[in-house]
C-alpha cells in the first residue's frame, strides 16, 4: 500500500512536473511566430494556439490533482472496502447472494460516483475553454443526449463483460485464457459494428458530395489499389469546429470517413494528401500491429489479474475483507494505469516513428508540399501550439511536433524523386 501511494505521488508530481514544463515553454515562445512558420502562420493565430494551450495545460492541471485525491480515496483510502461492505450488508443481503447481482450492483455504483466526478472538468472543458475558443458548437441538448447515449451503450456492452467475467473467475479453475480469448473475440466484434450500429447514434453520415474533391480521392485510392465500400462525411461541426480524417472497418466493408470541418478547409489536392498519409497507416500495417499490441497487452493483463486475484494480501492492503471477483476487477482496473504510466514515452515513440513513415510516404503518393499546407491549416484551425516543451512532447506527443514534421516533410520535398 505504501508502494502504491508512493507511485501515485510519483506519477502525480512526475505529471505537474512535465506539464509546468511545457507551459513554461509556450509561454516563451508566445511573443512571435517560430521562424520556420513566419510565412504561413499568423500573429493573431499563433497567440490564439499559445493562450489555448496555456488554457488547457492550467485546466488539466487542476483536474489532474482532483483525479489523484479520488484515485487515493477509491483504493488506498478504502473508498472501495467502504462501497463494498454497504452494498454487501444493507443493500445486497437482503435481495440476494449471488455473485454475479452483487458484482453489478458494485459495479454500477462505482461507475455512477466516478462519472458524476468527472463531469465538471467535462462541463469545464466544453463550455468553458472550448467555448471561449470559438471551437465549440455542442449545445446543453446534445451533451446531456450524448451522455445518455454513452451509459445506456456503456451498459448494454459492459455489463455482460463483466458478468461474463465474474462467472469465469467463480467457476472455471484456469479462467483467464478463457476470459482473454472471449474479450478479444468481443472486442473484434465491437470494431466491426463500430461504423454500422455505433457510430451512427453519435454522428450523421452522408456520402461524400461529387465534386472536384471527391475525383482527387477516387483517383488516389485506385492508384493504390485500396479497397473500401464508401466515401463519407461526417457532421462532426455538429460538436466542434475541430478537423479530422479517418477509416473505419475492415477490407472491402471499410468506410473512408472525412469530418466535414476538414473538407471545409482543405483544397482537393491537400485532402488527397492527407488522405494518403492514412493511406500509408493501413499498408505499413500501422493499425493492425498497434492492434497486436493492445491483444497482447490485454493478454498480460488477464494473466495478472488471475495472479493478483487469489492473493490475498493485495485485498488486505486496500481493506478489502470478503474476497471476491467484482472487486478485485475494478481495483485491478484503477491500480494498473500508475503503473503502465512509464511506458507512455514507449508508445508515443513508436506512434511518432509510425507517423514519419506515412508522412515519407504521403510525399510520394501525394505531394509534400500539399500535406505540409493542409498541416499548417490544421494547426491554425485546431490551435495547436507550435511550440511544445521537448520533453514533454518526448513523453505524451503520438505525433511528431509542428516543427519537426514540417522539416521532416521539407526535407522530402526538396529532394528530387528521380
Ligand atoms: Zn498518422
Amino acid at each position: 500500500m505504501t508502494l502504491f501511494l508512493s507511485l501515485l505521488i510519483i506519477v502525480f508530481l512526475f505529471k505537474l512536473w512535465l506539464s509546468l514544463r511545457n507551459t513554461n515553454c509556450v509561454e516563451s515562445n508566445r511573443a512571435e511566430v517560430p521562424k520556420a512558420f513566419a510565412e504561413r502562420f499568423a500573429v493573431a493565430d499563433h497567440h490564439k494556439a499559445q493562450d489555448y494551450s496555456l488554457a488547457k495545460l492550467r485546466s488539466r492541471r487542476l483536474f489532474m490533482g482532483f483525479e489523484t485525491l479520488v484515485l487515493m480515496f477509491w483504493t488506498v483510502g478504502g473508498g472501495l472496502a467502504l462501497l463494498d461492505e454497504n452494498i454487501r450488508t444493507h443493500l445486497f443481503a437482503t435481495v440476494s447472494s449471488n455473485e454475479i447481482l452483487f458484482g453489478i450492483y458494485l459495479a454500477l455504483c462505482f461507475s455512477a460516483v466516478n462519472f458524476l466526478l468527472d463531469l465538471p472538468e467535462e462541463i469545464y472543458t466544453t463550455f468553458s475553454i472550448e467555448k471561449r475558443f470559438g471551437f465549440n458548437r455542442t449545445t446543453i441538448k446534445t451533451f446531456i443526449s450524448d451522455h445518455l447515449k454513452g451509459i445506456i451503450l456503456g451498459m448494454v456492452i459492459g455489463l455482460p463483460l463483466f458478468s461474463f467475467l465474474i462467472w469465469a473467475m467463480l467457476k472455471v479453475p484456469y479462467w483467464w485464457p478463457w476470459a482473454f480469448a472471449t474479450l478479444t473475440l468481443f472486442q473484434l466484434f465491437l470494431m466491426w459494428i463500430y461504423p454500422m450500429l455505433i457510430a451512427p447514434l453519435f454522428n450523421k453520415f452522408t456520402p461524400m458530395p461529387e465534386g472536384p474533391t471527391k475525383e482527387a480521392v477516387k483517383k488516389l485510392l485506385s492508384e493504390n489499389h485500396f479497397p473500401y465500400q464508401g466515401l463519407y462525411v461526417m457532421d462532426a461541426s455538429r460538436r466542434s469546429t475541430h478537423g479530422n480524417a479517418y477509416f473505419t472497418g475492415f477490407g472491402k466493408s471499410r468506410r473512408i470517413v472525412f469530418y466535414d470541418t476538414l473538407l471545409e478547409s482543405l483544397t482537393p489536392s491537400e485532402v488527397v494528401a492527407v488522405l494518403a498519409h492514412e493511406i500509408a497507416h493501413f499498408k505499413y500495417k500501422h493499425i493492425l500491429k498497434s492492434l497486436l499490441i493492445s491483444i497482447i497487452s490485454s493478454a498480460l493483463g488477464m494473466w495478472l489479474l488471475w495472479k493478483v486475484s487469489t492473493w490475498s494480501a493485495f485485498y488486505h492492503s486496500f481493506h478489502i475483507t470478503v474476497e471476491s471477483p467484482a472487486v478485485v476487477i475494478l481495483l485491478f482496473s484503477m491500480i494498473i494505469p500508475p503503473f503502465t504510466f512509464f511506458l507512455t514515452p514507449l508508445f508515443s515513440w513508436y506512434s511518432r516513428k509510425n507517423e514519419y513513415e506515412a508522412d515519407r510516404f504521403a510525399a510520394t503518393a501525394a505531394r509534400a508540399e500539399d500535406l505540409i499546407s493542409a498541416l499548417v491549416k490544421m494547426y491554425r484551425d485546431n490551435a495547436s501550439t507550435l511550440t511544445p516543451d521537448s520533453l514533454y512532447a518526448l513523453f505524451y506527443y503520438s505525433h511528431p511536433t509542428a516543427m519537426d514534421r514540417i522539416a521532416f516533410l521539407q526535407s522530402l520535398s526538396s529532394r528530387p524523386k528521380y
